[in-house]
């Protein structure tokens, strides 16, 4: 949609070019900024200048993901990987309520930042330890894991000069062996509960559910934990919610029986 109260928009080269000006925001794919009325916006920092679109293995191996790499084209550099996690890269993008057209544009970082319970790349990097590289306005950065940026559906700690410059996801979760559930209410719409899982070489497990729980709920365990110690720990997470994508009860029920799938097949 035209924001019509967007008087400019600059494209930014260089750290110095993100300080942002009152009513300025960073744009990304646009996918989300152009959806929908953005009250107080009146500029636009478009972020696409800086080249941050990398997708690099390390020296360590781990996967550096830039901000700006679009959902899609990380699906189709996943597709052509071969450790073990390289599945659930396509898995998640997939489970976006959005055709190829937008998963074109849309970016990791975008989706991330947008923060939707909802948010596939949330899931991804929360499934895989992927810790997100924070710049601040005053020149300094930090390091934390993306699971822990949501506050709540659509809301995070980060102010809004905070920048997501990377997503860094450590090499041995990539070695790890995943899966993956996803259900809507609707055919085609948007998850109402994402279950994904991950078995290290060493036997320990890592579940987390997204979109059914306002923020991402990471379950872990040294050993691939009994199916009812499972169970009751997804039944006593908190944070399950209630909106027209599904009740709160029907988000913890569905989590509990696709985590016991998702755990059954990453034993087998
Ligand atoms: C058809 C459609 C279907 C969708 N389906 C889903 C869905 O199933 N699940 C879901 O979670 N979401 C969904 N969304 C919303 C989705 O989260 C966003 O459209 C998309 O992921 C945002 O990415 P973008 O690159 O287009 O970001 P933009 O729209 O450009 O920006 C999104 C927000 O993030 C900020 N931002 C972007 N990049 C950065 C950065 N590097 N640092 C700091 N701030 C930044 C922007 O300022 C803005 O506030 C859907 C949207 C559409 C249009």
């Amino acid at each position: 949609m035209d924001l019509t109260a967007v008087q400019g928009v600059r494209v930014a080269r260089s750290r110095a070019d993100l300080a942002l000006d009152q009513g300025e925001r960073y744009l990304a794919g646009g996918t989300w900024m152009f959806s929908e009325d953005q009250p107080g916006v009146t500029g636009l920092v478009d972020l696409s200048g800086l080249g941050w679109d990398e997708l690099d293995v390390t020296a360590q191996g781990d996967l550096r993901i830039g901000a700006m790499a679009p959902i899609g084209t990380l699906e189709r550099w996943a597709a052509t990987a071969t450790f073990p996690a390289a599945p659930l890269f396509a898995q998640c993008s997939e489970s976006l309520l959005a055709s190829f057209k937008v998963r074109a544009a849309a970016t990791v970082g975008g989706n991330i930042v947008r923060a939707y319970a909802a948010s596939s790349m949330v899931a991804l990097a929360a499934t895989l330890d992927a810790t997100a590289t924070i710049w601040h306005a005053d020149g300094t950065d930090s390091v934390v894991p993306v699971a822990s940026l949501p506050t709540g559906n659509g809301t995070t700690s980060l102010s809004t000069s905070d920048v997501l410059r990377d997503v860094i996801v450590p090499a041995p979760a990539l070695t790890a062996r995943t899966a993956h559930r996803r259900i809507a209410l609707a055919e085609h719409g948007r998850s109402g509960a994402l279950l994904t899982g991950r078995r290290d070489p060493d036997g320990s497990c890592t579940f987390v559910i997204t979109a059914a729980t306002l923020t991402p709920t990471v379950l872990r365990y040294p050993a691939a934990p009994a199916p009812d110690e499972l169970e009751r720990d997804v039944r006593d997470a908190e944070g399950y919610y209630t909106d027209p994508l599904g009740t709160a009860d029907w988000r913890r029920q569905v989590s509990a029986v696709l985590l016991a799938e998702v755990r059954e097949e990453l034993a087998s």
